[in-house]
């Protein structure tokens, strides 16, 4: 306990699981949260003590849960042969586990990225910079965050860890708090001191093993470096806190993302876009990410993640992009091919992690060197094409340093290696001296139990003697209880069955000592010679994740080439123009689950091609129609158009034109959504403000009911407004709205158009035929669309009639002493002042009511006033 108790102090932020014999045992609290969080069964040690405990080989699943759940765990394992201790078994912490830091695959999710991140708040400006580094694959980057973006890029990195400076009065900052809240990372606080940029310069100096970090691209002054220093100090304390270069030599230098590389995205777009997950259940089925199936690696699936979530904006690395899938889609052999090679291509880029963190199996090993030597064909396959140029010259650069590597692998382990190392076997024969005559001996040792039986056997004249192993006890010699007195005085006996006996000589008892020290002898020798093609693979990290990231993108290229062909994609042309002219568009999830029933629309929005954006071209429409028309599906699918061009990726369409897009925005009415305590229409205005503060004329905004969350007369009015405010911006912006009202307003404003779904009447019945076609609509079919999703007949009949009552009485817009209507449109409104009541009053001939009958009529009003209340 005293032991427990040093490590316990050593991580007091960590549960401590404690190797005792084949367990891991928790203590304490730990014991109790463990019970919690796993489930696991609480017991106590005599002294009363809380203990719960897994079996040490099923430990890994036990730890992802408990990372899962946000905690943090140290592994304190027995660093010494219980068999050789004096006293108490020497113990050391042999892995911090956070959420933002594993390596090991068996804690890894394959096609997603686990990054861990540190969050350097600049107070004055409420910027920051974020360092994002994951830690399995070493990647270390930088990103710039302007105040009003912050939250929302923090969200699109999505780390799984986040650090931040604790403030001077404790507590978590406010914008710390809305990024977990909105990302759902675990929260690392870390001391101030280590975002200072002093004192990170020093510390990334140092790692990188440079005098200046100019050659990173940073300045050694730079304000970003607080971040990033900070997460570097975060991953030596908790990663390799003994040897910190060794361990964490996969580490690239960071890399800073320009500024404008990438479309912006906010977190809610993301979200409601459904590129990661759907909206309502949270899955990946359903997503933008499920319908391309076609990656071939691990870390094809986490960079299309990435390609997903950020879009490009620069056109020249777009156009590379369109380039490569062009090629591929032109070249079905070459596609094929390349899905070839890379189906054997194993995740490297996690690999070389291991390798350097020291926690590499030896199939990882073998892995790599097979992996590695898929380069040579892949490069033949490459060279000449000049849309992989850049690839094809990328790996040639590092062709000859990973050649030799796989080769030296290669040669020196078998084709099919053990899972573990202390399973022996991982060399081949001829590598190593030391181990070839400790297996000799081994191998040998067949044929020496053979001769001794025989030998003893002559000795002793028991013909059924049997010498033989076994992994308890040993060697013996083996003699059925029949024959029990014509055993020799040399044998000792070590063990009885029930028909037989087990016995040891001294001549076995050497030679068992013999084999056994061959065995550990070759273990060891295993283990000299493992950690030997480890330091070789890890002075190769730079290269192999070099040769890791040149294989993520072919096969997202591949991937994109892949869906191109099977769902007939178009090559978007890209254009330098607020316009987008898409022919026969389809949403790509719907498009995939409804197949031919999927109906394909156009969208044109500020003209067809350059020449012809005039200042009259609209570039906002408005969309009305039913429920369930197809309006939202619609101007989802444009939004994801627009975005997989971007993207580099080929779009479901038969042709598309698409203007450069800085930014892609959306507002989703999600009636019954409370987030972060505020309520329905609240976010809705948040982030219809976020919305007209950084929309631009280059930018897309989808916006689908929005207004509704609040009183009619309010939500028009706003809906209005905002409306003028897009157009006047020119942003190409596509508003689904119930407010027929609001179609109106393409008659005074050129930028502003109508488009409706069409729906055909059939009898009392309407059928959706999910078209857009241009103009208003007058109808929105609500009780039809009632009667479809099944409320009952004598509901909808009731609500036929009034609804044409009540369309009666609003024929008559004008009220006499109403003030006039202001410049035509506004008189829509005063319509909605509706109230059976109102209308009594207003029908009411006042000079021809006798005092008693005006009683009457007033104590009518009255009744039903109280009633509708
Ligand atoms: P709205 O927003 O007008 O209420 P949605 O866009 O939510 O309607 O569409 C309702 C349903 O209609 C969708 O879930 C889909 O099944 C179907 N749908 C929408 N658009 C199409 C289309 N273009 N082709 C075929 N079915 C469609
Ligand atoms: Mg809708």
């Amino acid at each position: 306990m005293r032991q427990f108790a040093r490590f316990k102090t050593q991580h007091p932020e960590c549960v401590l699981f404690f190797r005792m014999g084949d367990f891991y045992e928790m203590f304490e609290e730990d014991a109790v949260l463990a019970h919690k969080t796993l489930g696991i069964t609480l017991t106590q040690r005599t002294e009363g003590i809380p203990m719960a405990g897994v079996p040490h080989h099923a430990v890994e699943g036990y730890l992802r849960r408990m990372i899962e759940a946000g905690h943090r765990v140290a592994v304190c394992d027995q660093i010494q042969d219980a068999s050789e201790a004096k006293g108490i078994v020497d113990r050391a912490v042999t892995r911090v586990l956070t959420p933002g830091t594993l390596v090991d695959e068996a804690l890894l999710d394959e096609g997603r990225t686990n990054h861990v991140a540190a969050l350097d708040l600049r107070g004055e400006t409420g910027g920051g910079t974020l360092a994002v580094v994951e830690l399995s694959t070493g990647t270390f980057r930088l990103r710039d965050l302007p105040a009003d973006r912050l939250v929302d890029e923090v969200v699109r990195s999505g780390p799984s860890e986040l650090l931040y400076a604790e403030p001077a009065g404790g507590g978590v900052p406010e914008v710390v708090e809305s990024i977990r809240a909105a990302a759902g990372c675990a929260l690392t606080s870390r001391p101030p001191w280590t975002f200072r940029p002093a004192e990170a310069g020093e510390a990334l100096r140092s790692h990188f093993g440079v005098a200046t970090l100019a050659g990173f691209g940073l300045d050694d002054e730079d304000p970003a470096l607080a971040a990033a220093g900070a997460v570097l100090r975060y991953l030596q304390e908790t990663q390799a806190p003994d040897d910190s270069a060794g361990r964490l030599g996969h580490l690239r230098p960071p890399r800073r993302d320009p500024a404008g590389r990438y479309v912006t995205i906010d977190a809610t777009t993301l979200y409601n876009l459904e590129i990661e997950r759907t909206m309502r259940s949270g899955t990946v089925a359903g997503s933008l990410l499920s319908i391309f199936g076609g990656c071939r690696t691990g870390m094809g699936r986490r960079r299309l993640r990435e390609w997903l979530c950020f879009p490009l904006r620069e056109p020249e690395a777009i156009t590379a992009r369109h380039d490569a899938v062009s090629a591929l889609l032109a070249d079905e052999t070459c596609a094929v091919e390349l899905s070839g090679h890379l189906a054997g291509v194993q995740d490297v880029a996690r690999i070389v992690g291991r390798v350097s963190m020291r926690r590499a199996t030896p199939r990882d090993l073998v892995a790599l060197g097979r992996s590695i030597g898929t380069l040579p064909a892949v490069g033949r396959l490459l060279e000449d094409r000049p849309a992989f140029a850049a690839h094809a010259a990328r790996l040639a650069a590092v062709a000859g340093p990973l050649a030799s590597l796989a080769e030296t692998i290669e040669s020196r382990c078998v084709d099919d290696p053990p899972a573990h190392l202390r399973e022996g076997g991982l060399f081949r024969d001829g590598v190593d001296a030391g181990l070839d005559e400790a297996r000799t001996l081994r191998r040998d040792a067949t044929g020496w139990l053979a001769g001794y039986q025989k030998q003893l056997i002559e000795h002793s004249g028991i013909n059924s003697l049997k010498v033989g192993y076994n992994k308890v006890f040993g060697y013996y010699i083996e003699v059925t209880h029949a024959h029990a007195d014509r055993v020799p005085d040399a044998f000792t006996r070590k063990q009885t069955l029930k028909n037989a006996e087990r016995y040891i000589t001294p001549e076995l008892k050497t030679f068992e000592d013999k084999v056994t020290t061959a065995e550990s002898v070759a273990i060891e020798r295993e283990k000299v010679l493992f950690e030997q093609l480890c330091t070789a693979a890890a002075s190769r990290a730079p290269e192999i994740a070099e040769f890791g990231d040149v294989t993520a993108e072919l096969d997202v290229l591949a991937c994109f080439a892949d869906a191109a062909r099977r769902y007939g994609y178009a090559r978007p042309d890209l254009v330098d123009a607020p316009i987008l002219d898409i022919r026969q568009g389809r949403h790509p999830v719907l498009d995939r689950t409804l197949g031919e029933r999927f109906v394909p629309n156009d969208c044109s929005l500020g003209g067809h091609d350059e020449s012809s954006t005039h200042p009259g071209a609209p570039s906002l429409a408005l969309i009305t129609g039913p429920n369930m028309a197809g309006k939202s599906t619609y101007i989802r699918q444009v939004a994801l158009i627009v975005l997989l061009a971007h993207a580099g990726c080929f779009v479901p369409a038969e042709a598309a034109r698409i203007g450069l897009t800085d930014r892609i925005f959306t507002r989703i009415g999600a009636a019954d959504e409370l987030h972060a305590g505020r309520s329905t229409f609240m976010v809705e205005m948040t982030e219809t403000a976020n919305i007209l503060h950084h929309a631009t004329d280059r930018s897309v905004v989808i916006l689908d009911e929005i207004g509704r969350g609040t009183s009619t007369l309010d939500g028009l009015s706003l809906a209005w407004a905002i409306t003028e405010a897009l157009a006047a911006r020119g942003s190409r912006t596509l508003f689904a709205t119930h407010y027929h009202e609001l179609t109106t307003l393409a008659d005074d404003l050129e930028a502003v158009t109508n488009l409706h779904v069409s729906v055909r009447e059939w009898g009392d019945q309407i059928i959706f035929v999910y078209r857009i076609v241009p103009g208003r609509t007058d109808r929105s079919y609500g009780i039809h669309v009632a009667k479809i999703a099944g409320v009952p007949g004598p509901t909808i009949d009731r609500a036929a009639q009034l609804l044409e009552t009540l369309a009666v009485q609003t024929e008559s817009p004008h009220v006499p002493g109403s003030p006039p209507p202001r410049a035509g449109q506004l008189s829509l409104f005063t319509e909605y002042i509706e109230h059976p009541v109102v209308n009594a009053l207003r029908a009411l001939d006042i000079t021809s009511l006798s005092p008693l009958e005006a009683f009457d009529v007033l104590r009518k009003l009255r009744e039903e006033a109280e009633e509708r209340h």
